[in-house]
């Protein structure tokens, strides 16, 4: 970076802790952190035209590269603390980093996270944030413990940010569409959620790639067959009305950047008591067998499985 990294730094980044659980911040050649317990750590880098279009606003960046690691500390069932972030840009766009960093730091005091430090360079724009969180007794949740007679459920609803991305590429778009749009831009990850999972959920997944592509992972780690019941897919009203049903359920089965939560638990558990439970909608979306990868039923008929999705639905 230029000659003024240090002023940026100062600037942009370097913000006042109150956790007195860091005991050095930004600063010093590292940070330091007091930590009691198992910590789970998750790292991910957005590559600007990969992970997100250049045109996104940058307050969206910085929001997302904290909300994709908050939904792995949600699947985790852990409770986030702290961040460090490595960030490399074309040129010190201070108008870019403003908005960058309030998104960034918005998300991180909604959910009392310190950013404690990184890196700045020059380079093709990337943003690479790593996140801790602190585990309970009960944690961590994983993707294998699964087991055959588990019930599946999902969190919120799914599809809509594939819906809003679409909407987003397409200039074209009216204005109408605005909540799918919203879930593209600042996807909300389900931190409490995950936390109340713990004990509770036997498997658990942020859904990040498309639900059957994360499904698949849940169950090649935990050793089942995971059936979706595509009638039972939780679709909002938004994604409907502008996608259709069919687009929308395939929207909900394969599109990706929901970052809601995928689990399994014991099949006793009726939806509207894990909803209380969790403070989130939760739909039962489908059931695990004993077997191996996933397959999706309509109305308890095989639907016919194509790559990235399903091909009686394509229309792409
Ligand atoms: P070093 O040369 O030791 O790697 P740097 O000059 O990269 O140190 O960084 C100086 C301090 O600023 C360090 O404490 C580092 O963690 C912090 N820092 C650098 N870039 C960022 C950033 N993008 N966000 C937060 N902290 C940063
Ligand atoms: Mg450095």
């Amino acid at each position: 970076m230029a000659a003024d990294e240090f002023e940026l730094i100062e600037r942009y980044f370097n913000r006042q802790l109150s956790d007195p659980d860091v005991v050095l911040g930004i600063g010093d050649d590292a940070a330091v952190l007091r930590v009691a317990g198992d910590l789970a750590v998750a790292v991910d880098t957005l590559v600007a035209d990969v992970h997100f279009p250049l045109a996104m606003p940058a307050a969206a960046v910085g929001h997302r590269a904290l909300a994709v690691n908050l939904s792995d500390m949600a699947a985790m069932g852990a409770v986030p603390r702290w961040c460090t972030l490595a960030l490399t840009l074309p040129e010190a766009d201070e108008t870019w980093l403003a908005g960058f960093t309030q998104g960034l730091f918005d998300l991180a005091a909604a959910f009392q996270v310190s950013l404690v430090g990184g890196d700045l360079t020059r380079g093709p724009l990337t943003v690479s944030l790593q996140l801790l969180g602190s585990l309970s007794a009960t944690g961590p949740l994983t993707r294998g413990g699964a087991q055959p007679g588990d019930a599946l459920y999902v969190t919120g609803t799914l599809g809509d940010a594939a819906g809003g991305l679409a909407l987003f590429r397409d200039v074209a778009a009216p204005g109408a569409e605005q909540p799918l749009l919203e879930r593209f831009l600042w996807p909300q990850p389900r931190v409490a959620a995950g936390m109340a999972l713990n004990g509770l959920a036997r498997a658990c997944i942020d859904v990040s790639d498309g639900l059957l592509a994360d499904l698949g992972h849940v169950c090649a780690a935990s050793g089942c067959r995971g059936i979706i019941e595509m009638e039972r897919l939780p679709l909002s009203q938004d994604l409907v009305a502008r996608h259709g049903t069919d687009r929308a359920r395939q929207l909900a089965l394969a599109g990706g950047d929901d970052y809601e939560l995928l689990f399994s638990a014991a099949p006793e558990h009726a939806a509207a008591e894990l909803s209380v439970r969790l403070g989130v909608p939760v739909t039962r979306v489908g059931r695990l067998q004993p077997g191996a990868g996933t397959a999706v039923t309509l109305d308890g008929v095989p639907v016919a499985a194509g790559r990235g999705g399903y091909s009686h639905f394509s229309k792409e």
